[in-house]
């Protein structure tokens, strides 16, 4: 079959690790008969340089007429740049907010996954890590506190902050659709973290959800509360298949989830529409300090690859490889710089990509 990708390769890091990700596409095409064609488009500084802006709206066009989107990186050091002498809405990450908001993405899968071979980078005991864990936070991106009114006044004479936690129902079912949709590609267990003893929109959120969880009989619902979600993180990772949650406590934990598995240049992300469309980008920025150098860690977009194919494309067996491929590298012993320890063979980005590649058969 023939895919469509937008590709934004971003800046510092960006254009190395997406160069990697098209390597190991390329691969599966070529292994599995897929074809896929590529559009780049610039976003962020590259895109101030030349138009001026982060994301044109000629940009946003060719990213929605795609099949899906792959990021590498926005961004430049923030300390030191021309960039960032500017207007917020004109510096390089307006362009990821305005292409999220123009997309419509309102679904983000975080996965948070430890491999065995990286297990010494996780700062978790050896007997909490037990058998490792394999999880996915999804975290509802566009409502809820960070979309509410807010304002700050005096009142009575005491400077007074207002935030605005809101959801409704329709947002509360198409992320819970999602998360049951993805369950049902993993374990097929879901736990819903909310604040239902305190909050009214957790309230809703818990019986939406359950609403929600009748269409799906082979998936086994549980709730959980954020506080006890936050503990359970650093005590019983295991035990976590699809958490499922609302914006502000999807933030936090998706942050504490990816530091238990200990390595930035490993982490994968999507975020996703109401269909099958989704913009895949690893979670790390866009590294500006060791840019241009070929040492790079492309694993965490060849990872967000995989996504694609498993989440937008329905091509399971294809992601399955591109996983195992990676885990296979690491088997072996090849390391990028930053996961790298006494002992292991140091690659670079274009040498991981390879390797990878290679194991692509
Ligand atoms: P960062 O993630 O870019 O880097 C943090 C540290 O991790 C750096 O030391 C970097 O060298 C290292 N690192 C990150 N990715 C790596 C990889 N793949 N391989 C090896 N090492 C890696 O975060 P930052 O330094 O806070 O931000 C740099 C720029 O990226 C800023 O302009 C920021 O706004 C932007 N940013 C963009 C995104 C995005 O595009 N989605 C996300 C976060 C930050």
């Amino acid at each position: 079959m023939n895919y469509n990708i937008a590709v934004i390769p971003g800046d510092g890091i960006g254009p190395e690790i997406i160069g990697e990700a098209r390597k190991i596409l390329d691969k599966v095409g070529a292994v599995y008969h897929h074809l896929f064609d590529y559009t780049e488009v610039l976003m962020g500084g590259i895109s101030i340089d030349t138009y001026g802006v982060p994301l044109t709206d000629e940009a946003l066009e060719t990213a929605k007429n795609s099949d899906s989107v792959l990021l590498g990186a926005v961004g430049g050091n923030v300390g030191n740049s021309k960039w960032y002498d500017v207007a917020p809405n004109l510096r390089p990450e307006a362009g990821l907010l305005a292409i999220r908001k123009g997309l419509n993405l309102f679904a983000n899968i975080r996965p948070a996954y430890l491999y065995k071979e990286l297990a010494d980078a996780c700062p978790l005991k050896k007997e909490i890590i037990g058998d490792g864990f394999d999880m996915v936070i999804m975290r509802e991106l566009t409502g809820g506190l960070y979309f509410g009114d807010r304002y700050t006044k005096e009142v009575d004479g005491v400077m007074t902050a207002v935030d605005t936690l809101t959801y409704n129902e329709n947002e509360i079912r198409r992320i819970a659709v999602k998360a049951f949709d993805i369950a049902m590609k993993r374990k097929k267990q879901v736990i819903s973290v909310d604040k239902a003893n305190v909050l009214d929109s957790s309230r809703l959120w818990r019986k939406v959800v359950e609403e929600v969880a009748q269409d799906y009989p082979e998936v086994t619902l549980n709730h959980m509360l954020v506080d006890n979600c936050a503990m359970q993180l650093v005590m019983n990772p295991g035990q976590f298949d699809v958490i499922l949650t609302e914006n502000m406590f999807g933030d936090i934990l998706s942050d504490e989830a990816s530091m238990i598995t200990g390595s930035i240049g490993m982490l994968s992300s999507a975020s996703m529409n109401e269909s099958k469309f989704g913009m895949y980008e690893p979670s790390h920025g866009s590294a500006p300090d060791i840019a241009g150098k070929n040492i790079a860690n492309p694993i965490a977009t060849i990872l967000s690859a995989a996504m694609m194919l498993r989440y937008s494309f329905d091509l399971d067996k294809e992601a399955d490889v591109v996983e195992a491929a990676v885990e296979q590298v690491l088997k072996e012993g090849y390391r990028t710089g930053d996961i790298y320890s006494d002992g292991f063979k140091k690659v670079s980005t274009t040498e991981m990509g390879d390797l990878i590649a290679e194991r692509i058969i």
